[in-house]
Order: structure tokens, then C-alpha cells, then sequence
């Protein structure tokens, strides 16, 4: 059996910023590892946008043909899920199993794909442990007296390498705020171990009853799946300093293995209004009311609208652009699905031309779609090559003699086909029913220009006044006419002419 070689690919490093070819640990595999939620409420739409992201690379990776293997975390012992448990009257293991189904709800209503595997911080005590005794014995890592173990960053020449920060800066910048007290050698020095308070989660350890700092999870958890390298590791631009940093150089100190990650790729934040959102500005939008709201294909239409590596902007004007975007593929899809259901028509040279052309344009759109993608997963250049095809759909379309024939009937079915698993399969969008996305489509942009659904006109008033339209352009009563347009449009209802006759919908 002949294996297939899969696409080869470009990214843009966040170590150094530089552009590099794809070049995997092992022939045909690939390592992802993305930071996941810390679990005590619920995410919001940046911490989506990041697993959106997370969730794109798997998707194209095995698209190029890959075999992928992607891990996504979830860190379920936190000091704020400990307070959270402490303000709820619950445990600590309660609120994070309660707010990992929460998030997993969230991703389902998304269209995540399962990612190969989902680790627990809790379920590697062993392998978080056994990684810090590692360091300690590597002369990286000390314990205190109080039983914590911190990290020596002193000892660690590369600290820096990835997020360009240099550690005389970091001292210089932490001023008279951190000081050097008895425990820390030095104040750039992070907690692996802490000592448990009493009521706290702990397990046991060689340094007393505790659990582990922040960064030591990813390291640990990462290198039992994965061993000490792995290809693409993956998190929101927030996590490169200094959770990336410490992750680096606690792996690299327990297994001598450089690099630890030969591609770091990160998401860039979201902001609403052109804030940052925060929870002190008061902007927080959580994932849960995005998707309650738009519904999946509107929000994963937004979100990979822009690239991963560029900052997204939660706005009107932005959500305009995804409306009527995600309008354009689904009504191009319904006309295909329409030209499906029309009867048999003879085969007709002018239209087996007209067709054949777009067939060929099919066949190109799904070379340029990969392309751009392969281009460090160039998400706004892939959805331009999907309007280049709907463009000459519409186009071939229109013409009269087309529909109908053999040849139509076959260029429908690809087109409706490169949109289910060409463009699904990556983008995870372009699989739904068209009715139900542009109904959505409808009643959101309603809802958002201050009407409410159910005070719009129903359709029976609607098809009346149509037809009262019609009825006085045909007595040549142009006036009569334009008013009955004009008040449909006062009442949020647009029509449009065409050959085919009248069409309308809420605006
Ligand atoms: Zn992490």
C-alpha cells in the first residue's frame, strides 16, 4: 500500500516571527497541544476564538493529510476554582466538573471537533511530580522551607528565547515589587509545588502534602502523550509570557530535549468596540451568550473571518460583514440544492460549456482553498477563494438556457459538495441547512437594529401586500405601488424583483 505524502505547509513562528516550512519530529505526524480553559466559570468569546483556533489546525492538518495527534487541557486545580469553591459552598473537583461540561456544551454548540485527547491536570500527579524531581536533580529547581518548590530561572540560559524578554529586564521592570525574600533566589524564580493550606486540595509529594504551580501542567502533561518535543504548541498571545516561557524551560531542564517545541503559533485577543475586553471594563461577553445568540455557523464565520494571528474586533459592523458573507455562501448553496430538484432537461451543448467552465472552476477553488490555508492557516484568503467560485456560480446561473441539464445537475452537486467537505472539513462551516442559517441570519439582524421577532410582520401580511403590489403595477398605479414598498420597508420588510417574480426578506 503507497502512503501518501502529506501537503507540505508554511507558519509563522512565534519564536523569532519568522515564516517557516512545516517540518515534522515524525514523517506524516503531527503533535498539537493547546492550553485549555482554567475551569471555575464560564469561557468567554476570546477564550472561544483561541479554541476555534486550536480546533482550525486539527481540522486543516489532517485535511493536508496528517496524522494528528491533539491534545487540549483543562486546568481543574486553580486558586480560583478554590475560591470558587469556597464562595459556593462546594469542592473544588464539584466546580471544576461542573464548569468542564459547561465549556464542553459551549464547544459542542461551536462545532469543535473531539480533539484526540482531553487531559485533566488532576489525573498527573505522578508525571507533574516525577517532571519536578527531574528538575530539582538537574540543579534547576530548589525547595524552600515551607516544603515549595520553585524553579531557578538563573539557571536556565534560553529563559526569554520565546517571548524576547531578557532577564535583567524582568528584574529591572519588577522594581521594589518583588522582593528577593529568603525563599526566592531571585525574584524571577516560579512556584512547581506549593504547599497546601489547610481545606485545600492537596496529594501527596516528596516536599509534603501540596499541588502544583500553574505552568508546571502543560509541561508535564505534554511530555507523558507527546514525549520531551512536540510539533505545534498552541495557546492565546496572553499565555507567551510567562506561562510559554516557564513551560519551556521547566521541560527543557528536566529532559534535556531542545527544543521543546519546534512551532509556537498564537492567537491574537478579541476586543469588543476596540477595547480590550476585561472584567474590569465590564465587557466580558461569554461564549455562552455569543452562541445563544448568533448559533454556531454565524459565530465560526466571524471568528475565522479574520486571521488567527491578527486581533478580531467584536462589532456591528464587523457582525455586517458576517451576515451578509455567510448570506452569500448559503443562498448560493440553496440555488443549488433548488436546481437539484428541477426536472430533467435534455442535454444542451451551450450549457454543457457553460458548466464545464465552472466545473473547472471547482476543481481550482479546492487547490486554492488548501493553498491558502497551507499559507500559516490564512483563513481571510481561503473564504476570498470561496466567493471567487460563488461569483462565477451566480454568474453561470443566471444564464437562461443553464439549469435543468445533465451538466447543471453535476456542477450543483460539486459545488454543494465543495462546500460540505472541502470548506466544512477545514472551516467548519457550509454543512447546514441554508434555510435554517438564513432565517438566523434574519431574525439576528432584527433583533440587533432594536426589533423583536415576534413583532415583525408575519408572512400571510406580508404575501398580501405583495400581491396588492403587484396588482396596482399591473392597473399602472406606479405611485400606489411604491408606497405599498415603502411601507413594507418602514415595517422591516425589503423586496426585490426579479425575472422569476418578487422575493423579500426582514432587513
Ligand atoms: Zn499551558
Amino acid at each position: 500500500m503507497s502512503v501518501k505524502t502529506p501537503r507540505p505547509f508554511h507558519v509563522v513562528n512565534s519564536k523569532g516571527h519568522v515564516r517557516e516550512a512545516f517540518q515534522p519530529i515524525t514523517p506524516g505526524k503531527v503533535t498539537l497541544y493547546s492550553c485549555g480553559p482554567t475551569v471555575y466559570g464560564l469561557i468567554h468569546i476570546g477564550n472561544l476564538r483561541a479554541a476555534i483556533t486550536a480546533d482550525l489546525f486539527y481540522r486543516t492538518l489532517k485535511k493536508f493529510g496528517y496524522e494528528v495527534n491533539f491534545i487540549r487541557n483543562y486546568t481543574d486545580v486553580d486558586d480560583k476554582i478554590i475560591q470558587k469553591a469556597a464562595s459556593e459552598n462546594s469542592t473544588s473537583d464539584l466546580i471544576a466538573k461542573k464548569y468542564i461540561s459547561e465549556v464542553e456544551r459551549d464547544y459542542l454548540a461551536a462545532g469543535l471537533a473531539e480533539p484526540t485527547r482531553k487531559t485533566l491536570v488532576t489525573d498527573h500527579m505522578p508525571e507533574i511530580i516525577s517532571m519536578i524531581e527531574s528538575i530539582i536533580k538537574n540543579n534547576h529547581g530548589y525547595v524552600a522551607d515551607d516544603g515549595e518548590v520553585l524553579f531557578s530561572v538563573e539557571s536556565y540560559e534560553r529563559y526569554g528565547s520565546l517571548s524576547g524578554k531578557k532577564k535583567e529586564d524582568l528584574l529591572e521592570g519588577m522594581g521594589h515589587r518583588v522582593a528577593v525574600t529568603d525563599k526566592k533566589k531571585s525574584g524571577l524564580d516560579f512556584t512547581l509545588w506549593k504547599p497546601a493550606k489547610p481545606g485545600e486540595p492537596s496529594w501527596d509529594s516528596p516536599w509534603g502534602k501540596g499541588r502544583p504551580g500553574w505552568h508546571i501542567e502543560c509541561s508535564a502533561m505534554s511530555s507523558k502523550w507527546f514525549g520531551p518535543s512536540m510539533d505545534i504548541h498552541h495557546g492565546g498571545t496572553d499565555l507567551i509570557f510567562p506561562h510559554h516561557e516557564n513551560e519551556i524551560a521547566q521541560s527543557e531542564c528536566a529532559t534535556h530535549e531542545h527544543p521543546y517545541v519546534r512551532y509556537w503559533l498564537h492567537s491574537a485577543m478579541l476586543n469588543i468596540q476596540s477595547e480590550k475586553m476585561s472584567k474590569s471594563l465590564g465587557n466580558v461577553v461569554t461564549a455562552r451568550d455569543f452562541l445563544t445568540e448568533f448559533g454556531g455557523e454565524i459565530t465560526r464565520y466571524f471568528l475565522l473571518s479574520v486571521h488567527y494571528r491578527s486581533v478580531a474586533d467584536f462589532s456591528e459592523e464587523a457582525l455586517g460583514t458576517t451576515y451578509s458573507s455567510l448570506a452569500r455562501i448559503y443562498e448560493a448553496k440553496e440555488k443549488a440544492q433548488e436546481l437539484l430538484k428541477l426536472k430533467a432537461a435534455l442535454p444542451d451543448p451551450r450549457a454543457e460549456a457553460a458548466w464545464g467552465s465552472f466545473l473547472s472552476s471547482v476543481e481550482k477553488a479546492k487547490t486554492d482553498f488548501l493553498d491558502q490555508m497551507a499559507n500559516d492557516f490564512n483563513t481571510p484568503g481561503a473564504l476570498a477563494v470561496i466567493f471567487t467560485l460563488i461569483r462565477d456560480w451566480n454568474r453561470t446561473i443566471a444564464e437562461p438556457r443553464a439549469t435543468g441539464t445533465p451538466a447543471a445537475v453535476l456542477a450543483a452537486q460539486e459545488f454543494i459538495s465543495f462546500l460540505e467537505s472541502d470548506v466544512f472539513d477545514v472551516l467548519g462551516i457550509g454543512r447546514a441547512n441554508p434555510r435554517s442559517v438564513l432565517d438566523r441570519i434574519r431574525d439576528v439582524k432584527l433583533k440587533r437594529s432594536g426589533g423583536s421577532v415576534t413583532d415583525r410582520p408575519d408572512e400571510a401580511w406580508i404575501l398580501s401586500q405583495i400581491e396588492a403590489r403587484k396588482a396596482a403595477r399591473a392597473a399602472k398605479d406606479f405611485a400606489a405601488a411604491d408606497d405599498i414598498r415603502k411601507a413594507m420597508l418602514a415595517k422591516g420588510v425589503a423586496i426585490k424583483d426579479s425575472p422569476q417574480g418578487t422575493t423579500w426578506e426582514y432587513v
